[in-house]
């Protein structure tokens, strides 16, 4: 009998892993590569929303922690995933620089929005109502982070790269069964692929879709992240990721010609350098009606939990909720009730 088996590995799904390694726990993960979030991801550690010049939820807190929490991953792991990026963002107006001015005023936002304009962060990127720096900011490569880490659980046979068959699970009220396996819990990590879990899906996941493409531009030679109605970030030598658009109605995983054209459109108005779009990449962010994560113990099934509805956010999110979420299980702790599933109990009883 193993203590938990978990379903996704996704940044969801890993920093659980992760947390009950360090715990010392034992724990076998299923992933089947259905879903893409995590490993598309941008991997912008920013507490801010730089739509609006709001801080993201609880993003001050999380910052602290998912700072430590991959730094630990890295030594860990002996690879690096964490690097410094600056990031800018572009006014297209004085009001847009007044609205800035007026969020770094804030007490909580003060600490990241940097009060000293620049007019120009690099020759090739316009901007007549200059940039406003980002403080604080870095960036994951969550792929390489995800696939090293896969690859760790894969030499220790803790990793089964399949599909997690729901039809197969036995649940009793003291241990679940699958094929072979027992095991006391099951910790659900699917992302968007909740909605195929029969236990879990009657929380209210919508899913978002969001595409990058990966341009060359060897004339461009920019060294930070920069938002406008895209962002664009350096990428590895003459090349760069732009993204990322958000569709609520596609719900395919394939990348779309209409984002690209979509994103093509909007690079065009930041850059005044050629460039070639070489990979385009699409995910399904795992969103939810009220914005908060989707986490802790099934209403029926005592040793069946879930750890999702990161949303946009999951790079932040998922140190700070896989701790809180191992902590209601292990030690009895309260799950903070914005993100406890029990919000959303009676669906459960009145889904058909
Ligand atoms: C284009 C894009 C850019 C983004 N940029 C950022 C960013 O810069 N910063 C940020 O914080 N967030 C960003 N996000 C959001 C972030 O990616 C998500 O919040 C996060 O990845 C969700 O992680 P997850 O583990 O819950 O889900 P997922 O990444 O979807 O992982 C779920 C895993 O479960 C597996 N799975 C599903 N069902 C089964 C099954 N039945 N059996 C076995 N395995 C299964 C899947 O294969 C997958 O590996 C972005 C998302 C997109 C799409």
């Amino acid at each position: 009998m193993i203590d938990y088996i978990i379903v996704g590995a996704g940044l969801s799904g890993a920093s659980f892993a992760y947390r009950l390694e360090k715990a010392g726990k034992s724990f076998l993960v299923f992933d089947d590569g259905s879903q893409e979030a995590s490993k598309v991801a941008g991997g912008f550690m920013n507490p801010v929303i730089l739509k609006r010049f709001t801080l993201a939820w609880k993003a001050d807190s999380q910052l602290e922690k998912a700072y430590s929490f991959y730094s630990d991953m890295e030594e860990y792991l002996g690879k690096q995933f964490l690097s410094p990026l600056q990031v800018y963002r572009r006014f297209s107006s004085v009001e847009e620089q007044n609205n800035w001015f007026a969020a770094a005023d804030k007490p909580r936002l003060a600490p990241f929005l940097d009060t000293k304009l620049v007019s120009q962060v690099n020759a090739h990127v316009l901007g007549k109502f200059g940039f406003g720096r980002v403080l604080k900011t870095s960036r994951i490569d969550p792929r390489y982070l995800l696939e090293t880490y896969a690859a760790h659980l894969q030499e220790k046979g803790m990793l089964k790269n399949e599909l997690f068959e729901y039809d197969y699970l036995e649940v009793s009220s003291e241990e679940v069964s699958y094929k072979n396996i027992t095991a006391k819990k099951v910790i659900f990590c699917e992302g968007f692929g909740l909605q195929k879990n029969p236990f879990f899906n009657y929380l209210p996941l919508r899913g978002n879709k969001g595409e990058y493409i990966i341009i060359k531009a060897p004339g461009l030679d920019l060294e930070v992240g920069v938002k406008s109605s895209v962002f664009i970030f350096p990428a590895g030598g003459d090349h760069y990721a732009v993204g990322a658009t958000y569709s609520n109605t596609d719900k395919s995983p394939q990348p779309t010609e209409e984002a690209r054209q979509e994103l093509v459109e909007k690079l065009k108005d930041l850059i005044d350098v050629d460039f070639e779009v070489v990979d385009q990449v699409a995910g399904l962010r795992p969103s939810t009606i009220d914005r908060r994560p989707l986490v802790g113990r099934h209403p029926e099934y005592s040793n069946l939990y879930t750890c999702n509805g990161f949303g946009s956010r999951g790079i932040l999110i998922a140190p700070s909720v896989s701790e809180e979420l191992l902590e209601y299980i292990e030690e009895d702790k309260n799950l903070d009730p914005e993100i406890d599933i029990s919000r959303f109990t009676k669906k459960w009883y009145k889904r058909s």
